[in-house]
């Protein structure tokens, strides 16, 4: 029996690591023996945190897939953001909580898309309507994605249901959510081994909206001032990056993760950003009170420009 793959977006993020992992969980405990996790890239140091905290093992790394292959996407639809050969793999289930966009398929899939803060939150739900018992471990995965998303529910992509899951999943994995959540995210937020390059590909996205072809990346800090002792480097990363991808505007989010703002460098064609963010770039950059979700408030904003 050919293994189903499971995995979520490129450059991954610990929710689309750790809900290709709970999938899986659920898939086996549903009879779907061969469904299996992966990972599209490197394993960032919040995730490496809550697999060492929980003695998980990393999934492996998928590079691409063959034709007509079964596979399972979470935490993302969008084609651009997937594995390699995926336009011709046969996607058979999506569990997401983005927007849709260029997605299309063959045959009738399961298709499960929530706006909630998290891919982990929509796997809870599941469990609960399939009455699937969450075990420590399991409960500590979803707990770890849904406070990584929502940057520990204060993010304004938080809804009740992550309020409500993560209270109820931190009791199952007998974690204290605060003190666990903020030493999660301040190891992810520990950026001192990391070249510029690397710096903007930790969690990084592109996006294609009316043939404008963009790049939203984002990286967690407790100092954003630390990270701007950088920026020159940076910003050569950032062009460097947009000349190789041939890309037509680049944003980089500098989130600070205790106050909850942003610094963004912006490279490409300011005067998007300018409008989106409602805001005068002094030196490629500016200071955005409230900002932390791409998702949520970055990419909506530009698409309304370019849209
Ligand atoms: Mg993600
Ligand atoms: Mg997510
Ligand atoms: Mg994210």
């Amino acid at each position: 029996m050919k293994e189903i793959y499971i995995f979520g977006h490129k450059n991954p993020d610990t929710d689309s690591i750790l809900s290709a992992l709970v999938l899986e969980a659920i898939e086996k405990t549903m009879g779907v023996k061969n469904a299996k996790a992966y990972r599209l890239g490197e394993i960032n140091k919040e995730t490496k945190y809550v697999l060492d905290y929980f003695g998980v093992k990393p999934p492996e790394f998928l590079e691409k897939v063959e034709e007509g292959r079964e596979v399972m996407l979470v935490d993302h639809n969008e084609f651009s953001q997937s594995v390699e050969g995926i336009e011709n793999a046969k996607v058979i289930r999506v569990v997401d909580h983005h927007k849709i966009a260029n997605f299309a398929t063959n045959e009738p899939i399961f298709f499960l898309a929530m706006p909630v803060g998290a891919t982990a939150t929509i796997l809870r739900e599941m469990c609960k309507v399939s009455g699937i018992r969450m075990d420590k471990v399991t409960a500590g995965l979803m707990l770890s994605a849904i406070i990584s998303d929502t940057l520990l529910l204060k993010s304004p992509t938080t809804t009740d249901k992550d309020r409500e899951a993560a209270e109820e999943l931190a009791e199952i994995a007998e974690v204290d959510l605060n003190h666990y959540g903020l030493g999660m995210l301040r190891a992810g937020a520990d950026l001192s081994e990391y070249s510029p390059m690397e710096l903007i590909n930790i969690d990084s996205k592109p996006f294609l909206t009316n043939g404008v072809k963009y790049q939203v990346a984002q990286i967690n800090t407790v100092s954003i001032e630390d990270v701007l002792k950088d920026k020159e480097a940076i910003e050569e990363a950032i062009n460097q990056y947009i000349k190789e991808n041939n890309l037509d505007l680049f944003v980089f989010m500098i989130t600070d993760i205790i106050e909850n703002n942003s610094q963004i460098i912006v490279l490409g064609k300011q005067d998007i950003a300018e409008k989106a963010f409602n805001t005068k770039l002094e030196e490629n950059t500016a200071f955005i009170s409230g900002l932390v979700s791409r998702k949520k408030q970055v990419v909506p904003a530009i698409d309304k420009v370019i849209g």
